[in-house]
């Protein structure tokens, strides 16, 4: 084989924050604090803080490789954190502030975090594990409601007392560069650590047109919290492109991020469907109230999506959702339901379909889908099977070596998703694979259901989770919660979904809910709706 004479040149974060410096120094980061000002800066200043946060870290004894945690908010010290400490040869760590102080100090242990940057909004949660995490050396206070605690370093004083250059080391591209947990519903969390290659790679196909599109005249806003997967890549792949970025801080429901994507004239912002279930109930409230011309799309993943949100924002407000798909250990992007050129000739109802499956794989990612015994399945949009993936941005291993059976011996990762892939390559999750429905045998899907569930007009959120079934060993069972001031009989509920179904796919029994109970990043937990309703259909009593 005769090898190409082109020069090795490394994919690493450092060359984004070049870039940033060099070519959109007066771009702006503006973050949202806690009192709800906002706070902007250039790139400019970014690149400098940068530099000074790296020589603050170095001087407390951070080194190659060492693992840097943050507990954190969306904003612009989170954004710094996430160059300064790859770019320095360390692991920057997001530990996710709605976990347990119990499985916080288990990952931080887990990781050995020698540094942790906290919120001073954030302190209690810290208090409640960071004195246990034997690790940890130091304690950084960002001070955004209030001074940093004794026996603690004040981020804005270290900054000040910095230098805005550092001598950045040449890095190999497959050096770590962010360690993220998986939120670990089953079992532990286990870690997924980036490399600078994979994060580099991830974001440049976040940029191309027929993804996400992130383009230098974007205003980025991820809704996606930094501690959930990398907000999904969006800090990266927005610097890269030089587009400008809008850090929501602690302020996530509907209306105040309205208010924010509306004054920063926000184009692409990004989160889980509970999120946007919020925003959609707010704008069809009051749908005059703000001007959201400038939004190009809003990309929504880490559940699905239901089609009748997606339509609701197209018909009622004008708004282009962006369905993706992904998963913490594919850093995290995997499919994006664009619709293919050739496609768009089709009936509405279809192109609706198509916007609201989790769409075919992006560049580079390679999908499959496989029964029990791990043989490929058909593409034929209707036969279900696990969903493997392989990509240079897919996890080899975990970090801390559990779950090796997720990893195959010929190289795919194995998702958990159910999924059915149709001949054009699109991708539609049923289920994940510990809340699929098996009725005699039978395979229900709980999603297609809580998609046609959410589509009654009185339906907020609908999930439908498995319920054990003295002949049938488990029926369907729907959770359901109610707009405010609305409500539905179960015979209306089920008059509104049958001839969409087969009969044996409606669920036995609906219970009403005030709010279907989510995991730390905002998915349905079905294991406690499992928990709490799954006899009663045995006729035992509701617990
Ligand atoms: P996480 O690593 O926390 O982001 O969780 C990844 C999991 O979220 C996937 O394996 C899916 O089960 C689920 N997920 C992510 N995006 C979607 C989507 N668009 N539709 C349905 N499920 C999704």
């Amino acid at each position: 084989m005769l090898t190409g004479r082109m020069m090795a040149f490394p994919l690493t974060i450092t060359h984004l924050w070049q870039r940033a410096r060099e070519f959109f120094p007066r771009q702006e980061v503006v973050s949202r604090l806690p009192d709800k000002s906002l706070h902007r800066q250039t790139y400019a200043d970014f690149a400098a803080r940068t530099a000074r946060l790296a020589n603050a870290l170095k001087k407390l004894g951070v080194g190659p490789g060492d693992r840097v945690a943050t507990l954190c908010w969306n904003h612009r010290q989170h954004l710094e954190a996430y160059y300064a400490v790859p770019m320095m040869g360390a692991v920057v760590h997001t530990l996710n502030i709605r976990l347990h102080p119990s499985e916080l100090l288990y990952i931080a242990q887990s990781a050995e975090d020698s540094v942790l940057i906290v919120d001073r909004s954030l302190w209690k949660l810290y208090e409640a594990f960071g004195p246990e995490v034997r690790s940890l050396r130091h304690v950084i206070v960002v001070p955004d409601a209030g001074p940093a605690p004794e026996g603690t370093h004040d981020y804005e004083a270290l900054l000040a007392a910095e230098h805005d250059e550092y001598a950045w080391p040449a890095l190999d591209e497959n050096t770590a560069a962010m360690l993220c947990y998986t939120s670990g519903t089953t079992g532990n969390p286990k870690g997924v650590l980036l490399s600078h290659r994979s994060t580099v790679l991830h974001a440049m196909v976040s940029c191309m047109t027929d993804t996400l599109g992130i383009r230098q005249g974007d205003t980025c806003m991820p809704v996606v919290p930094m501690f959930h997967a990398a907000a999904w890549g969006l800090p990266y792949s927005a610097v890269l492109a030089g587009a400008k970025l809008v850090m929501p801080g602690p302020h996530l429901d509907g209306l105040s991020l309205l208010d924010l994507m509306a004054a920063e004239k926000v184009t692409l912002a990004a989160g889980v469907p509970t999120i946007w279930l919020g925003i959609l109930a707010a704008l069809d409230n009051e749908p005059r109230r703000w001007d959201l011309r400038s939004v190009r799309a809003m990309v929504i993943g880490g559940a699905a999506a239901p089609a009748s949100m997606i339509e609701g924002f197209s018909t009622r407000h004008s708004l282009q959702v962006v369905h993706a798909w992904g998963m913490t250990e594919m850093s995290p992007l995997g499919t994006v339901a664009n619709i293919k050129h050739g496609l768009l000739d089709r009936s509405p109802e279809e192109l609706l379909s198509l916007r609201a499956s989790q769409g075919y794989a992006v560049p580079f990612v390679e999908t499959r889908h496989v029964n029990d015994q791990g043989s490929p399945l058909p593409r034929d949009g209707e036969t279900f099977g696990e969903l493997e993936v392989r990509g240079p941005w897919v996890a080899s291993s975990y970090y801390n070596g559990d779950g090796g059976d997720r990893f195959t011996d010929d190289g795919w990762f194995k998702t958990g998703d159910v999924v059915t892939l149709d001949p054009e390559g699109y991708m539609r999750i049923t289920d994940r694979a510990k809340d699929v429905i098996k009725s005699g045998g039978e395979w229900i899907s709980s999603v297609a259901l809580e998609n046609a569930l959410m589509s009654h007009p009185a339906v907020l959120e609908a999930a439908v989770f498995a319920a054990q079934h003295p002949t049938w060993s488990e029926r369907p069972v729907a959770a359901v919660a109610f707009k405010p001031g609305q409500s539905a009989t179960p015979d209306e509920l089920r008059a509104h979904i049958e001839g969409r179904f087969a009969k044996f796919w409606l669920p036995d029994a609906y219970v009403v809910v005030s709010q279907i109970p989510r995991t730390s990043t905002g998915k349905f937990l079905k294991s406690k709706l499992r928990e709490e309703h799954g006899r009663i259909l045995l006729g035992e009593a509701v617990t």
